[in-house]
């Protein structure tokens, strides 16, 4: 059960203060996203996990946005469970399966709720009633999709080639470049910096606000060659991957962002047609 009031205090950053406040030992579990996905705030995982822990609760990090963007430290926070999808920073491609962390000393204490043949203790017996295999593998269900998860590994290979260290260092000079030509050229135009300042606690995405920016989105998609993604209520999410995204095309993004609104190209779209993907 949520407990107090943990919104965000300003759209924009965790509510860690409130959160803090919230955990105490009635609290079984603390779930949150590591970089979440709208405004691309980061957790300080390690400083939650400390929090959780002594009140006895466990952590689950969601890190559909971090995995392959920032540095994710899940052994030297002690975190208890993560999950997360391939498909973003991980380069799975679509349809890519999740993955899930368990740490080591909680394998053999934790139950898998969806129980399926492969996580049955020697699957092969086919046996009618069920017993947990040891260790990580009662965390099976059904069988895997191979195929979807070999398309991970390249994706993974370039990841690993590149180095975290590497890659987080061009993300942050690459979302600063971003922020840099937003305050220059886009501000004036009505787009808010809905992400954070501070690198620091700033994941690989950058959310710009406007009054129209569902229109803005959709003329950008559908004229201008630059893929953002919309997030109700007024974000214009733009995902940096520093594996293939250039300064170039960073520069080139907000240029059309700059003619889009100047040109009142937006106009053409219907701001009732409003649909997510
Ligand atoms: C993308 C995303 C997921 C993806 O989940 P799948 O079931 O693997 O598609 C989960 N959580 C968050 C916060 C996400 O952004």
């Amino acid at each position: 059960m949520p407990r107090g009031n943990c919104a965000s205090p300003d759209g924009i950053h965790g509510p860690v203060e409130a959160l803090t406040a919230a955990i105490d030992v009635d609290t079984a579990l603390v779930s949150l996203s590591h970089t979440v996905f709208k405004s691309a705030y980061t957790y300080d995982m390690a400083e939650i996990t400390r929090t959780a822990h002594a009140a006895g609760a466990l952590t689950l990090w969601d890190l559909s946005h971090a995995a392959g963007a920032v540095s994710v430290a899940l052994n030297a926070a002690q975190a208890d469970l993560a999950v997360g999808c391939c498909y973003k920073y991980l380069n799975g491609g679509p349809g890519a399966p999740a993955f899930l962390y368990v740490r080591a000393d909680l394998q053999e204490k934790l139950r898998n709720p969806i129980s399926g043949w492969m996580g049955q203790k020697n699957m092969f017996n086919f046996d009618l009633t069920y017993t947990p295999a040891p260790g990580l593998p009662r965390f099976f269900s059904g069988t895997p999709p191979v195929l979807a998860m070999a398309a991970i590994e390249p994706g993974v290979d370039l990841l690993l080639e590149a180095g975290i260290d590497r890659l987080r260092a061009k993300s942050v000079q690459q979302t600063e470049y971003l922020i840099a030509l937003w305050e220059s050229e886009l501000a004036a135009l009505g787009f808010t910096l809905n992400s954070p300042r501070a690198a620091a606690v700033r994941g690989s995405h950058i959310s710009l606000g406007h009054a129209d920016a569902w229109r803005i989105d959709q003329a950008l998609i559908q004229q201008m060659g630059v893929l953002p993604d919309f997030r109700k209520p007024d974000n214009i999410r733009l995902g940096i991957t520093p594996l293939y995204t250039s300064f170039a095309d960073i520069q080139q993004a907000v240029s059309r962002m700059r003619t889009v609104v100047e040109e009142r190209i937006y106009a053409q779209y219907n701001a009732a047609e409003l649909a997510v993907t």
